[in-house]
């Protein structure tokens, strides 16, 4: 058994630094506890955990791959990008990556303005109260102000209801391009990873051509294991990067003790023949 393989990573999770509701140091202890080995914290479209989470992990004797999850714009509609391994001081990551979220206040407002026109008024305020970081404000802090306001029973019925892609409170937005986000994580030396393929819905032809075009572009691996896909899809993505020769990855994506289906650490491990994405990394 290689050394990879005998590890337990979980390479996708979130902090207050975005939309989680555990500080990096937190979320280390809570990995380690759970058996995690490999690990790393991919906030979203933010990078200011890394050094946190860094020295959190290594003093709990875990590897640590710095990480990031970056909001891409792909065929209208939004991509998820994972990047792994990458120098947290690149300049044009950290440019990059701030870039993504500069919008984020904006279109925060005009989420409240039309859940104000809902007749649901104060609801940019309050999800304000739940962001703790002023400049990456998520429809995750909305969906937590408007169940703890009584508004909706929990996180999944806001989105239901409201803030889904094409729900009647969202406002689109325009993210990074594909292209930006796979040049700044490798340009930094980083793996690009493409997060929970299986939550896109995009027709076969359109995933065949992500597939292609972030290949093309240096991307180099998937996610495989994730609390976003279910068992079959674990099987379906397995397929995915042994046809498109990529790297596969694991990570729970876990945002809340109380609100994930996955804790840290409890997902299955990958299938043994496909290539972990920390290979040669550890
Ligand atoms: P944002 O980056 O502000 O567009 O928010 C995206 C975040 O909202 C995701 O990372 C998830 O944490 C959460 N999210 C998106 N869609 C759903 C959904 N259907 N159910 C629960 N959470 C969701
Ligand atoms: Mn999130
Ligand atoms: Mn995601
Ligand atoms: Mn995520």
């Amino acid at each position: 058994m290689s050394v990879e393989s005998r590890l337990c990573a979980d390479l996708h999770c979130h902090s207050t630094v975005s939309d989680g509701v555990l500080t990096p140091r937190a979320l280390a202890e809570r990995a380690s506890l759970n058996g995690v080995t490999i690990w790393s914290l991919t906030d979203h479209d933010e990078i200011s955990g890394q050094a946190e989470a860094r020295d959190a992990a290594r003093a709990l004797g875990m590897h640590y791959l710095t990480g990031v999850e970056i909001s891409v714009t792909w065929a209208a509609r939004t991509v998820h990008i994972v990047g792994l391994g990458f120098d947290p001081d690149n300049a044009a990551l950290e440019e990059g990556v701030r870039q993504t979220r500069s919008g984020r206040a904006d279109r925060a407002r005009r989420i409240g303005e039309n859940f104000a026109r809902l007749g649901i008024p104060g609801v940019f305020e309050g999800a304000l109260t739940y962001a703790g970081n002023p400049e990456l404000v998520s429809r995750t802090h909305f969906a937590r102000f408007l169940v703890e306001a009584g508004h909706c029973p929990d996180i999944q019925s806001v989105f239901d209801r409201y803030l889904a892609d094409d729900g009647i409170a969202n406002e689109p937005m325009q993210w990074a391009k594909l292209e930006s986000a796979v040049r700044w994580i490798r340009e930094a030396g980083g793996r690009a990873v493409i997060a929970h393929p299986g939550r896109y819905r995009y027709t076969p032809i359109q995933f065949a051509s992500l597939y292609d075009t972030f290949k093309e572009l240096g991307g180099e691996a998937i996610e495989v294991v994730t609390g976003s896909h279910t068992p079959a899809q674990f099987i379906e993505f397995a397929a995915i990067a042994r046809g498109y020769g990529f790297m596969a990855s694991c990570g729970s994506d876990f945002h809340s003790p109380s609100e994930s289906r996955h804790d840290l650490g409890s997902l299955p491990p990958l299938p043994a023949d496909l290539t972990p994405v920390w290979k040669s990394l550890v």
